[in-house]
């Protein structure tokens, strides 16, 4: 089967083509046949980019009035003749969605309906920034698509398992009755991705394994997994929680907030774009978000680069710690994302010292260029030493392919 994913921001869409069936195990190839994004929607410097399993690679910079318009130039792509991708746009079997926010209503992806609309509408509460986006690109797409299945996988839905004693915070309890304030996570996708990869490169039985995952990207967070469950999550209401990132602060006392805000004068607003969009890496360095430049400066002996650095990886070091105490030990630790896949500095400052719970890796192995995003999407590397009871792990995530397998799985009714 076909399937298109799209990933819909409120001024981007991300688009895949992929040829996949419901056995993501088996599927070890790279299935993608066209992957691209339309960004900076809106404007007259729009730009859409995209580029082809052949080795086609294309870039154009033109205004994309709106979302609408976005998806025309994608649906463009796909039918054009150079290069051919699709003979008709008939031959695509479904459309994958990726939606941040399924609050307590969805523990798996599902087939969009009228009611489905209407309880991803209700989660736009909770994730403001994201559903409404989400939802205007299904509105789009079914227009485009109108005669196939559109289906919605959740960011929160592989954390749904997570018990009530970790999903809770300790305030009133009626602010969970009232308003549903509790942890949700997100990043599900590709905590999910992963640990199905895991299990299957390190031949675990899946009832009995127990991996930490860390997800790092520019929003970064942890995941402890038993039995292929997730029962923690570093991200909590919303994204902001947990591990520190490229601009979100992660954990703070709260006290700290209510503080700036009487010190600063500061609005709610503002403080809400403080933690979440001026802090993490590029509050902390003053210099960017971006890890490598971070990487780049703290080798030229910039103080606040290294700071940011020794931060980060001591606040996920603890996190590692935690997640394997509440597991009862660990098969493995698994590194994903930009950050993750990337970087043999932050893997190699996260674990050193950790030899004591069994986690141990090897330099060379370390510092070896890992899954460099988009070309080498399939390895996965053991970088852990032969004698290590824990396995480090790097694997490069693979949302598109979660999306799209979990889009055929629910046309063919299997979840
Ligand atoms: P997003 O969460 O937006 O999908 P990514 O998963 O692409 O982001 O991760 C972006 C982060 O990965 C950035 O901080 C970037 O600097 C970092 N990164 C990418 N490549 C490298 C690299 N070679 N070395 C260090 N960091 C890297």
């Amino acid at each position: 089967m076909k399937i298109l994913t799209l990933n819909c921001g409120s001024s981007s869409i991300k688009f895949d083509v992929i040829e996949t069936d419901t056995d993501l195990i088996k599927q070890n190839k790279d299935c993608s046949i066209v992957r691209g994004i339309v960004e900076k929607i809106g404007l007259n410097d729009s730009i859409v980019r995209f580029n082809t399993d052949a080795g086609f690679d294309s870039k154009k910079i033109l205004p994309v009035a709106n979302h609408t318009e976005a998806l025309k130039h994608i649906v463009d792509i796909l039918t054009g003749s150079n290069p051919k991708i699709l003979n008709s746009l008939n031959e695509i079997n479904g459309v994958g969605h990726r939606v941040v926010h399924g609050g307590e209503a969805f523990s798996k992806s599902v087939i969009i309906n009228n009611e489905v609309l209407r309880e991803v509408e209700a989660c736009s509460d909770f994730a403001p920034l994201h559903n409404p986006q989400n939802l205007k690109g299904i509105s789009v797409a079914k227009d485009f698509f109108p005669n196939i299945p559109h289906i919605a996988v959740f960011d929160t839905g592989f954390h749904y398992s997570i018990p009530d004693y970790t999903f809770m915070y300790p305030l009133p309890y009626e602010l969970y009755t009232k308003h549903k304030i509790r942890r949700y996570g997100f990043h599900g996708t590709s905590h999910r991705y992963v640990t199905a990869k895991a299990i299957e490169f390190l031949g675990l039985e899946e009832s009995r394994s127990k991996i930490v995952t860390l997800h790092l990207g520019n929003g970064c967070s942890a995941a402890a997994v038993l039995g292929g469950k997730s029962i923690d999550t570093s991200m909590g209401h919303t994204p902001l929680e947990g591990l520190m990132m490229g601009t979100r602060t992660g954990d703070i006392d709260p006290a700290v907030v209510i503080h700036i805000m009487n010190k600063e004068k500061l609005s709610a607003q503002d403080v809400d774009s403080l933690l979440n969009k001026k802090s993490g890496f590029l509050g902390v360095s003053g210099l960017t978000n971006d890890l490598r430049e971070i990487e780049e400066a703290r080798e030229k002996g910039h103080k606040r680069a290294t700071l940011a650095i020794d931060m980060y990886c001591y606040r996920l070091k603890k996190y590692i710690g935690a997640y394997m105490s509440a597991l009862g030990g660990a098969d493995a630790i698994v590194f994903t994302g930009g950050i993750g896949e990337n970087s043999s500095v932050v893997r190699e400052l996260s674990t050193n010292g950790m030899e004591f719970l069994g986690i141990k890796i090897e330099n060379s192995k370390n510092n070896r260029n890992h899954g460099v995003l988009g070309k080498n999407r399939d390895e996965i590397s053991d970088i852990s030493t032969s004698d290590a009871k824990v396995k480090t792990i790097v694997i490069p995530t693979n949302e598109e392919l979660m999306i799209a397998r979990d889009t055929v799985l629910c046309i063919r009714g299997i979840i």
